[in-house]
């Protein structure tokens, strides 16, 4: 026998004996870790399942697991609970008979649902993975069902219509308690509190401020997914997972290197929906891929069918996505800087590239648009070709239609917000980490000058707005951050409809799962499919056979220094702003 073989058959034997062969683990890989030998490696914590995020989908795999028998720790690198959506507007659209459609009398079926997200006539439609589309039609009313159980309240109304056959939109009633435990008021927060609430009650175990560094596995790229490795105020932490490592870290959307790789255009100016409550900045994929895990159904990242950018619709603040507008009163309004104004008639500004130039009718919001201010400035002669910030340009007559008051808390005057006397003062004073070049003064005065013209003469030979309303003519003149959000992240890790993970060799790797924003095959916007996603993943790795059961008893609980890190389970002593 060789030496490799031998290290494989001992490595083996480790996990079939636990702690008995030697508390290691075979091999620490992922983002950040190189393999280790076994002697050095040890297991800090255990538990059956371990989930990796505590979003939606992390929160119905964690609720689902435990309620399928298995023991749950969930990690997240957030102080709190809930990710994006905490934030989101508790849009619910699940339907195929649930008990509310049934209440009032609306015929639907898993197969209408399936039908729905297939729709070779849709761009969101057609790229859809048919067997992930599947488990989530079949899987829709046990999800709705699911959530009642575990708190979740939807007013006692029929469903509205979602755009698919039958009415399957409810609305989440917002969680009782204040921002401190909504964070911005929003009803998202009514299907994540009650889900939180249910998990604790049940035993799930939660650890805060604990980021996944890495995903353990057998061999570097082979063999059972044994645990992850987390960081926790510069400590390091191993974690075993008998059964399996569930994934749901939310996306990519905010890892601009990770996001170029969809669309090479996605420069570092974007700003993210749901930032800066929490992140999505690939870390579960980047250690699944580490471990030989591959990327799936990449066509809905670019199809331009699924809500991957968005316009601003709160202008002069760095987080201004069209559903979000941030609360003074936050506990995170401070790393959100300010809460925008909000444009209620685009007419009332004209918007402009980094070079101070119309690029587009303002009035659209297509993914023609998005191409425009993604793309609207060439340099040199024509050698370069760029984004960069896109700046809505109004005066004090604006100001006064729209109602607006432009200054803090509404807008950020670090950089998202100017106002001058002059078209040429302000266009000099605009100055901003992602505005690559000046913005020439001649250039915004002749933009405005020319607009003004096209209001005159009531048409935009440029652009085609339709009909030009308002001169740009009353000082003082405003400059205000409008440049687009990344939303959804539409593709992720390749998996099956288990939401097991598939490596490249197009074969599952055993124990890990990956489920929400950070999972394939469905461009489906939101909740719904996270929360579908969890519930089935959750189900599946508690069903999994376990693996070393002794080891956590051998190695014990508590960190390299000796320091305990068990997980403190009470909402005060964790609920830190991080
Ligand atoms: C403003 C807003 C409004 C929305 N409104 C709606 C709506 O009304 N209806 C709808 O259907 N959808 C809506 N959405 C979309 C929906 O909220 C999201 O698609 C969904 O919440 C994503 O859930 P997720 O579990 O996949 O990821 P996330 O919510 O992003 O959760 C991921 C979690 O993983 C944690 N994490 C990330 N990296 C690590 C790491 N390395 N280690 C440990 N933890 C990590 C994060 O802190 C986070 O808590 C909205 C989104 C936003 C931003």
């Amino acid at each position: 026998m060789g030496k490799k073989q031998k290290e494989l058959v001992s490595r083996r034997d480790f996990l079939k004996k636990g702690a008995a062969a030697g508390a290691g683990v075979a091999a620490l890989t992922g983002l950040g870790f190189k393999e280790a030998k076994a002697s050095e490696a040890k297991f800090d914590r255990v538990a059956d399942v371990v989930v990796v995020g505590a979003g939606v989908s992390g929160l119905a795999a964690a609720v689902h697991a435990r309620d399928n028998g298995a023991s749950v720790i969930v990690v997240d690198s957030n102080f709190d609970i809930g990710g994006h959506g905490m934030l989101s507007g508790g849009r619910v659209i699940l339907g195929g008979g649930t008990s509310l459609q049934k209440k009032f009398n609306i015929q639907d079926s898993a197969d209408k649902i399936f039908l729905d997200h297939t729709r070779p006539g849709s761009r969101v439609d057609r790229y859809n993975d048919r067997n992930i589309v599947r488990a989530f039609a079949d899987n829709n009313v046990a999800t709705f069902e699911f959530l009642l159980e575990n708190g979740v309240k939807f007013p006692d109304k029929a469903p509205d219509v979602s755009g698919g056959a039958a009415p399957r939109l409810q609305i989440a009633v917002v969680a009782p308690g204040g921002l401190t435990v909504t964070i911005n008021g929003r009803n998202g927060s009514g299907v994540v509190r009650p889900l939180e609430a249910s998990a604790r009650k049940k035993g799930v175990e939660f650890l805060l401020l604990h980021k996944l560094t890495g995903i353990v596995r057998e061999e570097p790229t082979s063999g059972r997914t044994l645990g992850i490795t987390v960081t926790n105020q510069g400590n390091t932490l191993n974690i075993q997972a008998n059964k399996g490592v569930i994934i749901a870290t939310g996306g990519h959307t905010g890892n601009v290197e990770f996001r170029r790789m969809f669309d090479p255009r996605l420069t570092e100016e974007y700003q993210q929906a749901g930032e800066p409550y929490t992140l999505q900045n690939a870390e579960g994929e980047q250690a699944a891929l580490a471990i030989g895990a591959s990327l799936g159904d990449t066509a809905n990242q670019t199809n331009e069918g699924g809500l991957a950018i968005t316009k601003t619709v709160h202008i002069g603040c760095r987080g201004g996505y069209q559903n979000l507008k941030w609360n003074p009163k936050s506990p995170v309004f401070q790393r959100a800087g300010a809460s925008g104004l909000t444009v209620e008639d685009w007419q009332d500004l004209i918007m402009v590239n980094q070079l101070g130039v119309r690029f587009w009718n303002e009035l659209d919001g297509s993914y023609d648009f998005y191409a425009a201010c993604l793309g609207s400035v060439v340099l040199d002669g024509g050698k370069t070709r760029l984004g960069g910030p896109i700046w809505a340009i109004f005066d004090a007559d604006a100001v006064k239609r729209e109602y607006w008051v432009p200054n803090p808390p509404n807008v950020d005057l670090n950089g998202y917000f100017f106002a001058a006397d002059t078209i040429e003062e302000l266009a000099a004073k605009i100055n901003n980490p992602y505005q690559k070049r000046p913005m020439p003064p001649s250039a915004l005065k002749e933009t405005v000058a020319k607009y003004n013209s096209y209001v005159d003469a009531g048409s935009d030979p440029d652009f085609k707005r339709p009909t030009p309303k308002y001169k740009i003519q009353t000082p003082p003149f405003y400059a205000a951050w409008s440049t687009p959000i990344l939303h959804d992240t539409l593709a992720g890790l390749r998996v099956n409809a288990k939401y097991q993970v598939i490596d490249r060799h197009f074969q599952v790797i055993p124990g890990l799962y990956a489920t929400g924003e950070s999972a394939s095959g469905f461009a489906m916007h939101g909740l719904a499919k996270c929360l579908v996603s969890g519930y089935i993943a959750g189900a599946e790795a508690a069903q999994e056979a376990s693996v070393a059961r002794p080891l956590a008893m051998s190695v014990g609980f508590g960190n390299s220094n000796g320091r305990s890190l068990l997980s403190s389970n009470k909402p005060d002593s964790i609920r830190k702003l991080g």
